[in-house]
């Protein structure tokens, strides 16, 4: 039985779906990492240290201890939403132009330091799945489980642009594809830990796969 399992990949290739999926049956803990780093981007957008065209890394960096996170599971929803200084910031933090920045905010290391510590300490001594782009690589290296998830590009961009429009966003395809195409670019190529299959990550390609196909597989590689 695996007792931490890392789910990384590109943006919008289901790893939220699975992982989710997976802690349930599993009765582990779901931490979606990606939600941490949008909190932070929506506390800097707040702040005003970030916009489509600046960032005030220094002034973010002075104040990164004002941004307290935390998650709290919600029962009717079945999972645990994101709080930003004791806010629910859960829809917030899904909007196109948190997705459109939140790239930006993730390349900064001091960031990165302050999401991992949390992280790493979310996942101590208990069952837990967690979904990002570094969590088999840096987060929990020692994983027992590592899943690499991709898909093809079509198939992405209408998952995120389903996501979006189900919610009563108005977004274009467009718009959303290019998101997650950009979003890609910055996290393969930022200095600190770029999104890279970990070496002893499984590759699952969900492109061809339904959501039930997709799970069985998956639930037999945690339960081997
Ligand atoms: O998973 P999600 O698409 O919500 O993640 C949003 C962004 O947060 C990613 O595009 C990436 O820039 C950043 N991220 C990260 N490391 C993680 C999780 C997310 O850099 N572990």
């Amino acid at each position: 039985k695996k007792i931490t399992i890392a789910i990384d990949g590109f943006s919008s290739t289901g790893k939220s779906t699975i992982a989710k999926q997976l802690a349930k049956e599993l009765g582990y803990v779901y931490v979606d990492s990606g939600a941490m780093y949008r909190a932070m981007t929506l506390f800097a957008m707040n702040e005003n240290f970030v916009s489509e065209n600046h960032l005030n890394k220094n002034s973010l960096l002075e104040n990164l201890d004002k941004a307290t996170l935390h998650f709290q599971f919600n029962e009717a929803l079945g999972f645990a939403e994101m709080y930003l200084n004791d806010v629910n910031v859960e829809k917030e933090i899904r909007t196109l132009e948190v997705s459109n920045l939140v790239s930006k905010i993730a390349a900064i290391s001091e960031v990165r330091k302050k999401l991992v510590a949390i992280q790493k300490e979310i996942g101590k001594n208990k069952g837990v799945v967690m979904d990002g782009r570094d969590i088999g690589t840096v987060v929990f290296k020692d994983a027992e489980l590592k899943l690499f998830m991709t898909s093809s590009a079509e198939t992405r961009g209408k998952r995120r642009y389903d996501e979006l429009i189900e919610k009563g966003d108005a977004v274009t395809y467009e718009a959303v594809l290019e998101n997650v195409v950009e979003r890609d670019r910055i996290d393969t190529t930022r200095d600190d830990s770029p999104l890279v299959k970990a070496d002893d990550a499984i590759e699952i390609d969900n492109s061809d796969l339904t959501k039930e196909e997709q799970f069985e597989k998956v639930l037999k590689l945690a339960n081997e």
